[in-house]
């Protein structure tokens, strides 16, 4: 038995067999699947996406290194068109039912090994363009789903970091828990493995040898325990069920109102990143949705998801949540929700660079095509639209005039469009420091505490050695909540906080005494948190 500490993501008991993933070497698994169409479709786009990227890749060879060197890429992209190898890999779907991912790694070593075995040394040399065109593929595969990092069996993940683009992709009814060497707890991996109410853990030492080995996660000592002995297993196995017992006693909170005892009403929402989520939401009774974190959409797509898979995809949460509020933030891509086909430049330091608003606003395209999905869902329920990272009144009316703009394109093509509450984000000093200049031009406020306290404290939400200084509960970042809601309820603002901190049940009292209107939080935390609401007064 051997135990390591780290930092803890989630306080919850996880138990299962740890399974290593790891980008770099492309750890392929053999996954049986029923849907061998969507599998093949699956190959196809990531086909053309890698051979996008060849294109990409010749075209900048082109300009720094000549023609001569850029033309292995043509070369790479002739032999990932080559038919052979294609109807291999497809075959290889059809007839063994697996997963793309497995089919283009298996065909690539068979050509590879085919080419090494030849008498010229032409085709000799063709065997490590052919490996490094079927991991490309892989790679983009990976991308795309990232679910072949999981088996059929469910599992304890371990990796070296894992970005939010792979997080949200992966089948999370196979996932047991998370353990990450590297990241930082109020990343969106961080946030992702919250809302999938996974226990997690960072800071543990992570390599191959986990693989297979059986594991406990003890989010609560932030421990890792390997092989654990009998008895170990025994206790944790009891602390789970200890855990589900609790849960069920909070079962009896549903259908209640979120009321204080003095009878102010709290809106108690919830956080989402999926369609898939609001089975959570609904499970745990949440009032409504606070904020839909649209980009995820767009992460979990190897190319800008057009207006009507992101009208299908509001209209159904719309449409699940029947009449209760949705709020859905547009687009905050960039910092550390990167997506290759955005072709953000590299940033020194993206987190105050070209994200979110900026590139809404930049790449008017790209906000239209997601305002008219949005604008068309809103016919199907109680949508609300919050923009995010806001610095001034100009962005504000700017993205107003834009959606009235798009309102009105909508009506003159006959579409159908609802009544819609608009809102922004809080969570820069300057929007918190304005705020009473911003209340004029929105209908309601939404805290963003995670970057708010990045930016107010100047500490990287990222960086895992400040981990233990990012503190939301500095008076600073305390100060300017308070600030905000005064601000807002002076022009008739409802004010609320959708930053991991407003599931901190130690501030809960707290921030209802500061007249905070709403608060909402990961699925798993609205019980717990209706609790507090009804045992507490606001005077
Ligand atoms: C926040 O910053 O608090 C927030 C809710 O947005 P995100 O965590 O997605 O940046
Ligand atoms: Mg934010």
């Amino acid at each position: 038995m051997e135990k390591f500490e780290g930092k803890s993501i989630l306080k919850g008991v996880a138990i299962g067999k740890i399974h290593y993933y790891s980008k770099g070497e492309q750890v392929v698994q053999r996954v049986s699947v029923e849907d061998t169409e969507a599998e093949l479709q699956r190959y196809e786009t990531a086909k053309e996406t890698a051979l996008e990227q060849l294109h990409e890749l010749y075209e900048k060879a082109l300009k720094e290194v000549g023609e001569v060197n850029a033309a292995i890429f043509d070369v790479h992209a002739m032999m990932l068109e080559d038919d052979d190898f294609n109807d291999s890999i497809r075959n290889t779907i059809s007839s063994q039912k697996v997963n793309a991912e497995y089919a283009v790694a298996t065909t690539g070593d068979n050509f590879a090994k085919m080419f090494e075995e030849m008498d010229d040394e032409y085709f000799r040399a063709r065997s490590a363009d052919i490996k490094d065109i079927s991991e490309r593929v892989v790679s983009v595969l990976h991308g795309a789903t990232a679910k072949n990092a999981l088996g059929d069996e469910p599992v304890i993940l371990a990796a070296k970091d894992l970005a939010p683009s792979e997080t949200v992709q992966m089948d999370k009814t196979k996932l047991l828990g998370f353990v990450t060497e590297f990241g930082s707890s109020n990343s969106h991996t961080a946030i992702l493995a919250r809302t999938m109410n996974i226990p997690a853990l960072i800071g543990i030492p992570v390599d191959e040898k986990l693989e297979g080995r059986t594991a406990v996660i003890d989010g609560v000592t932030a421990t890792l325990i390997l092989d654990p002995d009998e008895e170990t297993l025994k206790l944790y196995q009891e602390k789970k069920q200890e855990e589900e017992r609790q849960r069920e006693l909070l079962q009896e909170l549903k259908g209640k109102e979120d009321v204080t005892l003095d009878g102010k009403h709290i809106r108690l929402y919830a956080n989402i990143g999926s369609v898939g989520d609001t089975a959570k939401v609904l499970a745990n009774d949440a009032d409504g949705i606070g904020l839909f974190r649209s980009e995820f959409l767009y992460l979990e797509k190897s190319d800008y998801p057009t207006e009507e898979e992101q009208f299908q995809a509001y209209k159904t949460v719309a449409q699940n949540m029947a009449g209760k509020k949705v709020i859905i933030r547009t687009l905050d891509i960039g910092a550390d929700k990167q997506v290759d086909y955005f072709h953000l430049d590299h940033e020194d330091n993206p987190a105050m660079g070209y994200r979110a608003i900026r590139i809404c606003l930049d790449r008017e395209e790209i906000f239209r095509t997601q305002l008219r999905a949005i604008l068309r869902a809103s016919a199907y329920g109680n949508i609300g639209i919050m923009y995010p990272m806001i610095i001034s009144v100009d962005e504000v009316r700017k993205c107003r005039e834009i959606l009235e703009q798009v309102r009105r394109e909508l009506e003159r093509q006959d579409i159908p469009v609802g009544e819609i509450e608009q809102g922004i984000m809080i969570e820069t000093p300057a929007a918190a420091m304005i705020s009473d200049l911003l209340a004029e031009e929105v209908d309601f406020f939404s805290i963003g505490t995670n970057d708010l306290t990045q930016y107010t404290l100047a500490i990287d939400r990222q960086n895992a050695k400040l981990d233990s200084i990012y503190d939301s509960h500095h008076p600073a970042v305390l100060r300017m909540i308070r600030m905000v809601v005064e601000n807002g309820h002076k022009s008739g603002c409802w004010v609320g906080i959708c930053g991991e901190l407003g599931a901190d049940t130690t501030l809960t009292g707290e921030f209802l005494r500061m007249g905070i209107d709403e608060l909402s939080v990961t699925p798993a935390s609205v019980l717990p948190i209706r609790k507090i609401i009804r045992e507490s007064t606001v005077k």
